[in-house]
């Protein structure tokens, strides 16, 4: 790595972490030339993550930018601006590689999505859940309201 700085490739690690439940890691760095610090995040790329339909054996690469629509879509204008919506797919990502599968399914990863946005909004919850889960019967959406 190159100091964006000054362009010199005299740069050193001086400090290092592991952040976000060990998915990711945090480094400061120092530029021996124009003694600039900056800091660097690393974090998988999740282009070995594959969603399987759930009711089939098909399987689709995972598409950061589909989850990203999906959340959008599940927020009103009001909440879009107050909420940061990386930051959600950040913790959403979290915890799909915290389950160590390299294919997961699609009812799992929107379980996942559901659990992150309810604390953040309960509107969304419902919204999301209301448009992704393909509910059977009107008693199993009676069970996951009662759920919230
Ligand atoms: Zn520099």
């Amino acid at each position: 790595m190159i100091c964006p700085i000054c362009g010199s490739k005299g740069l050193n690690t001086t400090n290092s972490r592991t952040t976000r439940s060990g998915t990711q890691t945090w480094r400061r760095k120092g530029c021996k030339v124009c003694y600039c610090s900056i800091t660097t995040y690393e974090k998988p790329d999740m282009g070995w993550l594959s969603i399987k339909n759930t009711h089939g054996s098909s399987l689709n690469a995972y598409k950061k930018g589909v989850l990203y629509k999906s959340i959008i879509a599940a927020l009103d204008d009001k909440e879009l601006t107050k909420i940061d919506v990386d930051n959600l797919i950040d913790s959403i990502e979290q915890k799909i590689i915290s389950t160590h599968k390299t294919i997961i399914e699609k009812n799992e990863l929107i379980k996942i999505v559901l659990n992150t946005i309810k604390p953040v909004s309960l509107s969304a919850y419902i919204k999301y859940l209301s448009s992704h889960m393909a509910l059977d019967n009107k008693r199993q959406l009676n069970k996951l309201l009662k759920d919230i």
